[in-house]
C-alpha cells in the first residue's frame, strides 16, 4: 500500500508535472500535463503502469497543453480544474500558439472539481481544495495521508502565484493560502508547479508574501 510520486519537469517552462501511482495496483495518475506527452508516455510504459486519469489544477498551458497529446495515447478522462477555469481551457489554441508550443485544442474535462471532492489514484484519496487568485478555477490536491500537496501555481518556495491575469485575485490568493493551506500541519509536504519542493512550515515561517493569519 504505497503511494508513489514522481515529479517529471514538462515545457520550456519547466512545471512540474506529476506521476502518481499505486504500489499495489500499478493505477496511475498524471497531474498538470503542460506538454511531453512523449517523454511522459515513454516513462509509464518503463515503469508498467496504467494510466487511469489526468487531474488540473487549473487551466493554463504550461499545465495543461499537453493534454490532448496524452489522450491521443490513450483517451483517460481529464478530471479539474474547477468550472471557473474554463476560459483559460477554451483559449488554449491561441495561448500555446503565442507561446511557441505545440499547438493544443480546446480541453473539455470529463469532470469539473469542487472544494471537498475527493480523488483517487489506486487506493489512495487526495482531498481537493479550491484556491481561487492565480486563476478563479484553480485547485489543489491534498493527501492527508501522506502529508502531500500537489500544488499547481498557488505557494512556491519563497513566493507565491501571478495574479495579474485575467479574473485574477492577489487578496483571494493570500485568504486562500492563510485559511486553507497555512492551517494544514507544518510537516505537508508541497509539491509547486514551478521550481523545488517546499513544505507549509517553511513557508509559514519565511515566505516574504504570505505570512499566517495573526
Ligand atoms: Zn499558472
Ligand atoms: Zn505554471
Amino acid at each position: 500500500m504505497t503511494l508513489q510520486v514522481e515529479i517529471i519537469p514538462v515545457t520550456p517552462f519547466q512545471q512540474n508535472c506529476c506521476l502518481l501511482w499505486d504500489a499495489d495496483t500499478k493505477e496511475a495518475v498524471l497531474t498538470d500535463v503542460g506538454g511531453n506527452a512523449d517523454v511522459l508516455w515513454a516513462r509509464i510504459q518503463e515503469l508498467g503502469l496504467d494510466l487511469q486519469q489526468i487531474w488540473l489544477t487549473h487551466g493554463h498551458l504550461d499545465h495543461a497543453g499537453g493534454v490532448a497529446d496524452v489522450r491521443a495515447l490513450k483517451d483517460v478522462p481529464v478530471i479539474g480544474p474547477h468550472a471557473d477555469d474554463v476560459f483559460w481551457l477554451d483559449q488554449l489554441p491561441e495561448a500555446t500558439a503565442k507561446y511557441g508550443f505545440p499547438v493544443s485544442p480546446v480541453v473539455k474535462p470529463t469532470q469539473w472539481l469542487n472544494e471537498g471532492d475527493v480523488v483517487k489514484v489506486g487506493a489512495h484519496e487526495f482531498q481537493v481544495l479550491h484556491i481561487p487568485g492565480h486563476t478563479p478555477g484553480h485547485v489543489v490536491f491534498y493527501s492527508a495521508e501522506y502529508g502531500l500537496i500537489i500544488g499547481g501555481d498557488i505557494l512556491f518556495q519563497g513566493s507565491i502565484g501571478r495574479t495579474d491575469f485575467p479574473r485574477g485575485n492577489h487578496q483571494d490568493l493570500i485568504s486562500n493560502i492563510q485559511q486553507k493551506l497555512y492551517t494544514l500541519p507544518d510537516a505537508t509536504e508541497v509539491i509547486p508547479g514551478h521550481g523545488p519542493m517546499t513544505s507549509i512550515g517553511h513557508e509559514k515561517r519565511t515566505n516574504p508574501y504570505v505570512r499566517a493569519a495573526d
